[in-house]
């Protein structure tokens, strides 16, 4: 039987329904719509696509969001004192700051720049109070990609409680808050990394994989198990022929589309993949936009629990 193809655009789009009237209600009680500061630092071409994307989405949602640029140029310094001053500024409820930065602020600019961002403003989660409260099971602004997966799959009515579920992939921004997440929901979960011995056999133990190292197609049919439910965070360019030719067969559409346009993405899940699971998610069209739908609902969320003073801790 064809696997299902779990449709995060669609998903995606119900979100935004969901969240509509908090944002009408909200602008209604506080004469103001919810507020997103997106800092984008840099040139890099992936992140001009994604920040496009954050800001339109929430923008057309009916909340404010707004970009501020630095240049290439800009030192850790100056990236600390636009979110010291988004932090203050009381029209901003979430604050978001794209990674990566450029390469000259720094090894730990990211985190330092996480660690600087107001926790009620951190729409991204990423702030080490953010991250402690998801361990302990006492959310309040959740990372978005692993959000979104999650909400993929009670959306979809995929089973969780008692289940196994397999990550791949233990970034901060990723695999360890998907693992907390899938845990919480009381699937027994297990998370690997690029020292784990006998991958494949592990996440062939999966009812639900999820994949998130950025290794193009890796995850072949020999990672899953018959029926399984593989989310597929992973998005890589191919940009070279011979790429493309060794994951997708001749006449398929991503070949066409390379043919086009020069380069095609891909998951870090194999298109053969399809043959074996029971649900899985595209990419195109699976994580990315309910990473997007989330940046939306935790500006929402961030802009209520600060009005109502349950943000502060
Ligand atoms: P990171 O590079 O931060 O982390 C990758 C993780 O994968 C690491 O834990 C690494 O292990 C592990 N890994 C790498 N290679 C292997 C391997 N061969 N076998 C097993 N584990 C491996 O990536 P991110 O978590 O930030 O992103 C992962 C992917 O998800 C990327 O493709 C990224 O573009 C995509 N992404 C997509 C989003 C969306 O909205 N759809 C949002 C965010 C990310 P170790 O820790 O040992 O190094």
């Amino acid at each position: 039987m064809a696997a299902r193809r779990l449709d995060g655009v669609a998903c995606a789009a119900r979100i935004r329904e969901d969240v509509a009237p908090r944002i009408r209600a909200f602008a209604g009680r506080h004469g103001r719509p919810p507020g997103l500061g997106v800092v984008l630092a840099g040139r890099d071409p992936a992140s001009e696509v994604y920040v496009r994307n954050k800001i339109k989405t929430v923008g057309d949602a009916g909340c404010r969001a707004e970009l501020f640029r630095l240049d290439d140029s800009a030192n850790l310094g100056e990236a600390l004192a636009l979110v010291r001053r988004l932090n203050e500024d009381e029209a901003i409820d979430g604050i978001l700051v794209q990674s990566p930065l450029p390469a000259g602020m720094g090894a730990d600019a990211e985190q330092r720049i996480f660690d600087a961002i107001d926790p009620d403003k951190d729409v991204d989660g990423f702030h080490p109070r953010n991250v402690g409260l998801l361990v302990q099971n006492r959310p309040a602004l959740v990372a978005c990609t692993p959000l979104g997966c999650i909400e993929l799959l009670e959306r979809e009515g995929i089973p969780l409680k008692g289940k196994q579920a397999v990550v791949l992939g233990r970034s901060d921004i990723v695999g360890k808050p998907m693992a907390m997440l899938l845990l919480h929901r009381d699937a027994t979960v297990t998370v690997c990394h690029s020292k784990t011995i006998g991958l494949a056999s592990l996440a062939r133990t999966a009812d639900v994989l999820v994949a998130a190292i950025g290794r193009p197609a890796f995850v072949t049919r020999e990672f899953v198990k018959p029926g399984a439910t593989v989310i597929d965070v992973g998005i890589n360019t191919l940009a070279t022929k011979a790429e493309v030719e060794r994951i997708f067969p001749e006449g398929s559409r991503k070949r066409v589309q390379f043919s086009a346009k020069g380069s095609v993405l891909v998951g870090d899940v194999h298109p053969e993949v399809e043959e074996v699971a029971g649900a899985f998610t595209p990419v195109p069209g699976g994580v990315g936009p309910l990473t997007v739908a989330m940046v939306l609902r935790n500006t929402v969320t961030a802009a209520e629990l600060r009005a109502t003073g349950k943000a502060a801790m």
